[in-house]
């Protein structure tokens, strides 16, 4: 018989993702029993509300979700804790969706965004884990599966824009207090979570470089992009910038097709997509229908799309500005619409 309501674990609750994630469920409705709150041994005895209650957060420990029967862990720690931590709680019989990169690229991990890949949920009895994409990969395939599907997508070239709440709390409190330091001509600049002072620069550094000089977040982007679409021979080239925006992904994506496409065929095809929303309008008196920002795309669940134009350098070029916040769409609201999917379909 289907259960009415699900209990619920969330790793990592005290971090940006995890307190978005009950918010998330919060602002859905999902259907939550029990809710049981884990994070570092900093964090233990602290609470956080969820629905005007109350809720004590516990030390991750590896008896933690022991005779609990939780139904979905939402994780969210890092990866090397959820490398030991999601699978013993996938063996107590919790379905782990993870937001780290460590899953991701396990052949037996599906990886999934809901609006481009949902058939892949299906496999996540394999080890009871599906994968919640990066957020950069995240926003740029939702509105490019429907273009690749009508006019088969060659190339991608992708740069992002991305903003400092991708790295965490502390990330962003790196890039507050070094801003208000050099405001008031106080203090020196210590960079702790970025490599160089983040106030008032922009880092052609995420994550850390490979030997082939890519970093590894670029190096994400190209195999996700290629595992979530279905299609190893889409060429994908990325480099990723961190700029001094609390929140939200901007990318500048171009794209080549193998058939020839009419523009207003684009838009048609982006308007008709689901989370997606254009906003294309550059000779609007109205900055805010020109063209969608970060700022502007900040605590909104949708992928925004403006600065929809031919490339005319090749025949079938295309160029996009894709903009999404990074905390929903990038992490805890995709996880929340895949338990939506799991417990429709499969729990
Ligand atoms: P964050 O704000 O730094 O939060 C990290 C969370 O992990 C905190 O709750 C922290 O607990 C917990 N944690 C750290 N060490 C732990 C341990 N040993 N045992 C148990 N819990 C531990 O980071 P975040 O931005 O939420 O990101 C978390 C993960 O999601 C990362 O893997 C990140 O790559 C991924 N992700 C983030 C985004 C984003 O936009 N931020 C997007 C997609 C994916 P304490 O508070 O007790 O330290």
């Amino acid at each position: 018989m289907k259960k009415e309501k699900y209990n619920i674990g969330i790793m990592g609750a005290t971090g940006l993702v995890g307190r978005e994630f009950l918010e998330i469920l919060e602002e859905r409705k999902f259907p939550t029993a029990e809710l049981y709150l884990f994070a570092s041994e900093n964090s233990l005895g602290e609470t956080i509300k969820f629905k005007g209650e109350d809720y004590i957060v516990d030390a991750l420990k590896e008896d933690s979700f022991e005779k609990k029967k939780i139904d979905i862990v939402l994780s969210s720690p890092g990866g090397s804790v959820s490398s030991k931590f999601a699978p013993i709680a996938a063996k107590e019989g919790a379905v782990v969706i993870d937001n780290t990169s460590y899953f991701r690229m396990d052949e037996d991990v599906p990886l999934v965004v809901p609006e481009v890949n949902p058939e892949d949920i299906k496999y996540y009895s394999n080890k009871n884990i599906i994968a919640n994409p990066n957020c950069s990969t995240i926003q740029m395939v939702v509105p490019l599966k429907p273009i690749h599907d009508r006019y088969k997508i060659k190339r991608i070239i992708v740069s992002t824009y991305q903003s400092t709440s991708g790295a965490g709390k502390r990330a962003m409190d790196e890039l507050f207090y070094q801003t208000t330091g050099i405001i008031n001509a106080k203090g020196d600049i210590y960079p702790e979570k970025f490599p160089v002072q983040i106030a008032f620069n922009c880092i052609p550094q995420i994550d850390v470089f490979s030997e082939d000089g890519y970093t590894k977040e670029e190096i994400k982007m190209v195999r996700e992009t290629q595992k979530i679409m279905h299609d190893k021979n889409i060429a994908v080239s990325a480099t990723t910038v961190r700029v001094p925006v609390f929140f939200s992904h901007g990318e500048s994506v171009n794209i080549e097709t193998e058939k020839n496409f009419d523009i207003k065929d684009i838009k048609r095809i982006l308007s008709e997509t689901g989370g997606v929303k254009i906003i294309d309008n550059v000779l609007s008196a109205n900055p805010e229908e020109r063209y969608p920002y970060q700022t502007y795309a900040a605590g909104k669940d949708e992928v925004f799309v403006g600065r929809i134009r031919k490339d005319f350098s090749i025949p079938n070029g295309l160029n996009l500005w894709i903009v999404a916040d990074n905390v929903r769409k990038g992490a805890a609201l995709n996880a929340v619409q895949i338990a939506e999917i799991l417990i429709q379909k499969f729990l």
